[in-house]
């Protein structure tokens, strides 16, 4: 018997230890295709990245179905990379980061699963691994500090170079953000920083979007020009504007009431290539050091 309740007690500390050890911090985890890939941070960020794959599968079919975008983010996961260096660089910490390698013209992992695969059901299984690593990286972050804040890195190619901050509000209704936060109820529901707000009653939507210490004023400062900030309130009528999708607003839904975020689409001069991406990279660690101090009252 006592020799039982031992192994038993081995046992039992073993599979603890299995667990513990599942994810450890500053390791990278693929499936086996190696088509997605989940590095383990030790801060409250995660930054996922869907669109930047360029692998080609001679045997998958390019996706077709309607409303299917094919076009890769270029050199998002470069720059997801740029700036894991830059926070272990300045802070001795990294983000947990998600990238999708399977190139969009196969699978789309900022869609749901059915547009994302265009009904090709050998890819469920990418898909799903996707998601369970962004899964798995909110539920570590939010055990561990309480609070995350979830980041979908997006590149786009429309002509006015500046980054276009999604908080799944649309151009309409961020010009129609009220000065009186108070009047923006309606709003705060619908945003990506919703439960951010309703954990927080001291916030508002006004501040976290264009005050003075919101992600896009911050950044606009460090000399990477943003829509919503404080310098550039809303998208004009005539400017193109991605305003989050799938993935933002999934992750910070209500399912995930301690999670908030936003979708960052970059511009490609200055941002993503190879000259201006380690230069983002910095300043964007320093803009998300003093958003955690600020919001979360975390110090890096
Ligand atoms: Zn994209």
């Amino acid at each position: 018997m006592k020799l039982l309740k031992l192994s038993l007690f081995f046992l039992v500390f073993a599979a603890n230890m299995a667990y513990a050890q599942k994810w450890e911090v500053g390791k990278t985890y693929t499936d086996e295709e190696k088509w997605t890939e989940f590095v383990v941070g030790d801060m409250p960020l995660i930054i996922s990245v869907p669109h930047g794959g360029t692998t080609l599968l001679t045997d998958a079919a390019i996706r077709s179905c309607k409303g299917a975008v094919t076009v890769t983010d270029t050199r998002t996961i470069e720059l997801a990379k740029e700036i894991e260096k830059a926070f272990l660089a300045k802070y001795h910490v990294r983000p947990f980061i998600i990238i999708s390698n399977l190139s969009r013209k196969h699978l789309d992992q900022n869609r749901d699963l059915e547009e994302g695969t265009c009904g090709n059901e050998s890819l469920n299984k990418t898909w799903n691994q996707f998601h369970d690593y962004i899964d798995t990286a909110l539920a570590i972050a939010t055990k561990k500090f309480g609070k995350a804040i979830y980041i979908d890195l997006h590149g786009h190619g429309h002509s006015k170079q500046r980054l276009e901050l999604g908080y799944t509000l649309s151009a309409d209704e961020l010009r129609g953000l009220d000065k009186n936060p108070s009047k923006n109820s309606k709003l705060v529901a619908k945003s990506s920083v919703a439960n951010l707000l309703a954990i927080d009653k001291k916030l508002d939507i006004n501040q976290l979007l264009i005050g003075d210490n919101s992600f896009g004023t911050l950044i606009t400062a460090a000399g990477f020009e943003a829509v919503p900030s404080k310098q550039d309130n809303a998208p004009l009528e005539e400017d193109k504007y991605f305003n989050g999708g799938y993935n933002t607003r999934r992750y910070t839904s209500e399912k995930y009431p301690n999670v908030f975020g936003w979708q960052i689409e970059s511009n490609y001069k200055g941002v993503r290539d190879k000259a201006g991406s380690p230069l983002f990279a910095k300043s964007f660690a320093e803009v998300i050091a003093s958003y955690l101090k600020t919001y979360l009252n975390i110090n890096l």
